[in-house]
């Protein structure tokens, strides 16, 4: 069979994708290798899909062309997206930091998209895998002995993360295959793991929150920092974790709105314990743990100015080295991908080879926590749907 568009992966970007360029008049036909479509929509922001955020520009991305993503983004925009949610009649809400979430469920995003396709007549095939892709004028795809031709071809199969609802590096063998670099892929927005000491603490204070600036080279998140049985978690975790490269470390400031040197200053001439005053603002547990970490606890006045600064400046600029992640079966993202000096940034067309089409989470173009993925998704899909 023959159609203008085969588009790989029935996800954000896909479908985007799909109905765009149905709208336009193509014959589209979206192949999906699970049996449902847009299953990481479904589990997205704990069911309720962060679809977008109010503010988004390229410095909200991480790709080693920081300027590849603003064409898109500036051409299909959260607003635009915002649209086509109030016109399908979708209620959402605004939480911090500009993140919009479906106030019922993500499945109305996906139900949403599918009326999109079904009113382009895009025609779905799910539970489907490709043999084998060649091209030569056209491409053609075989599959279960089936011969389909299409003049574009568009891998929009995503990243690598979470492989047991269907993720694969279908996307980047196929670019490999035709002869497109890739950034060698790694998990993002993924919890960090530490042995030893450190990995002990954390397990004991597992379940435990607090608000922390964490920084690793010029990147700095300011969010809550979570204690997990293998590490640590939460969103200023989960941010720097893309952009951290291995072995570097990390530095966190526990609850930057306070002066830690302020604070033991204020209470030098006290009879009460360290840890008293630092449970005014640190979980008690913690501060306990903390503590015998760094020593004993005494009362304050028995401490001398240079032990006082040491403190403050251990609460201020904790420096920490994770031993790795929880890995592509925990993260959210996947930081790496098609390099985008393949593709063109207006079209995401690859420049090398005429008709093929890479767009969403398997380019190189990896945004932070907060509704920017999917805007990725949309502006890269609904950009690719105008050109093919
Ligand atoms: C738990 C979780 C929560 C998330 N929450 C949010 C959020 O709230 N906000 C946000 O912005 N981002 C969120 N993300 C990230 C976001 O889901 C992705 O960045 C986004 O879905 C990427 O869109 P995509 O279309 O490129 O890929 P996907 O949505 O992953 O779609 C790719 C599709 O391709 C299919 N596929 C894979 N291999 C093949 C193959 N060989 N043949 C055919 N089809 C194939 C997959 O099954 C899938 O349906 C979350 C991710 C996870 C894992």
């Amino acid at each position: 069979m023959t159609y203008d568009v085969i588009i790989f992966g029935a996800g954000a970007a896909g479908l985007m994708c799909a109905c765009e360029a149905g709208k336009r008049g193509r014959s589209v036909l979206v192949l999906e290798h699970n049996v449902s479509v847009g299953e990481k929509i479904r589990i997205s922001g704990g069911g309720r899909c962060n679809f977008t955020n109010i503010s988004v520009g390229p410095e909200n991305f991480i790709s080693q062309n920081e300027h590849f993503c603003t064409s898109a983004l500036a051409r299909y925009t959260p607003e635009d997206f915002i649209r086509l949610v109030e016109h399908h009649g979708i209620m959402y809400n605004e939480r911090k930091l500009g993140q919009l979430f479906c106030d019922g469920s993500s499945a109305q995003i996906v139900s949403m998209l599918l009326e999109e396709c079904r009113s382009a007549h895009v025609e779905i095939r799910t539970g489907i895998e490709a043999d084998t892709i060649k091209k030569k004028e056209n491409f053609f795809v075989t599959t279960g002995g089936q011969i389909l031709t299409s003049k574009f071809l568009v891998l929009a199969s995503g990243g690598l993360s979470i492989p047991k609802i269907g993720a694969t590096n279908f996307g980047h063998r196929i670019a490999r295959q035709f002869g497109l670099s890739i950034v060698e892929p790694r998990p993002g927005l993924v919890p960090l793991c530490f042995s030893g000491t450190l990995g002990s603490l954390c397990s004991e204070l597992s379940g435990i929150s607090i608000e922390a600036e964490v920084r690793c080279g010029k990147m700095k998140f300011r969010e809550n920092l979570l204690f997990t049985h293998r590490g640590m978690s939460g969103p200023a975790i989960l941010q720097i974790s893309s952009c951290r490269k291995e072995g570097e470390e990390i530095h966190i400031n526990l609850r930057p709105d306070i002066d830690w040197m302020d604070v033991l200053t204020i209470n030098r001439t006290e009879k009460k314990l360290l840890s008293t005053v630092l449970e005014q603002y640190l979980p008690g547990r913690f501060v306990e743990l903390w503590i015998q970490n760094l020593g004993e606890t005494k009362p304050m006045n028995r401490y001398s100015l240079p032990e006082l600064q040491h403190i403050a400046g251990a609460l201020a600029n904790w420096t920490v080295i994770p031993i790795g992640t929880e890995g592509f079966g925990k993260a959210e993202v996947t930081v790496g991908g098609i390099d985008t000096n393949e593709l063109s940034s207006k079209t995401m067309e690859a420049k090398k080879i005429s008709g093929l089409y890479c767009i969403g989470e398997v380019v190189d173009v990896t945004g932070w926590l907060g509704g920017y993925n999917f805007q990725w998704a949309w502006s890269s899909g609904w950009v690719a749907g105008q050109f093919v």
